[in-house]
């Protein structure tokens, strides 16, 4: 949700909805961890009043451990921080686990996976970052698939990996191979006139590699 049309976020939620997506990736900014401002925990409250889908909250935030309550308090279901903004991350990924969410800790194209491979086991979900944070529309790197790869193989069945920027029609089948099993789609659902039709032809290609 930051490639969508701010103006009528409740339509665009409405639209998604219909349209069949799993969940809500919500891409917090504070101006400050990243260059880019976003929306806070006051518009997801509001957005969580409108829809039964679940938010997956991704904080591009620095200090997340002090807004930590606000997020929780505004309805996300998982909450997911990244290790460069808090370098020893077990603690603030256990206070996610207790307040009842899922906790996620996301990667940077420039961070080696080595950094949070020690974090993975207090993990509900791994997020790797296939561009740069911070802004929308960016094009796809492909070094990503190799994190991908080596977290499928060194981390339980069960911690879910994600991958966020540049993810269309041309690279989700490789993400779905490298071991992925969840998706963060903007521009290439926000840009479609159908939404449907778009989020369809990303479920059967991200389903190719298992068929
Ligand atoms: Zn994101």
């Amino acid at each position: 949700m930051l490639k969508c049309d701010f103006g009528n976020l409740h339509r665009e939620v409405e639209r998604l909805e219909s349209a069949g997506v799993e969940l809500l990736h919500l891409d917090v900014m504070d101006g400050h961890f990243v260059p880019n401002l976003s929306y806070g925990p006051m518009v997801i409250e509001r957005l969580r009043e409108v829809t039964e889908l679940p938010f997956d909250a991704h904080l591009m935030i620095s200090e997340p451990d002090r807004y930590l309550d606000d997020y929780v308090s505004a309805g996300c279901d998982s909450i997911t921080f990244h290790v460069e903004a808090v370098p020893e991350p077990i603690p603030l990924l256990r206070r996610i686990r207790e307040a009842g969410c899922l906790a996620g800790l996301a990667i940077n194209p420039g961070t080696p996976v080595d950094t949070i491979e020690k974090s993975v086991g207090d993990c509900d979900l791994v997020l790797v970052m296939s561009v740069e944070p911070g802004f929308g529309g960016q094009a796809f790197q492909p070094s990503a698939l190799q994190k991908v790869r080596r977290l499928r193989q060194r981390t339980d069945d069960n911690v879910l990996i994600s991958i966020d920027g540049g993810i269309g029609p041309d690279t989700i089948t490789d993400c779905a191979v490298a071991g992925c099993d969840l998706y963060v789609v903007g521009s290439a659902i926000f840009e479609a006139v159908d939404y449907q039709a778009a989020i369809n032809e990303m479920q059967t290609l991200a389903a190719m590699p298992a068929s």
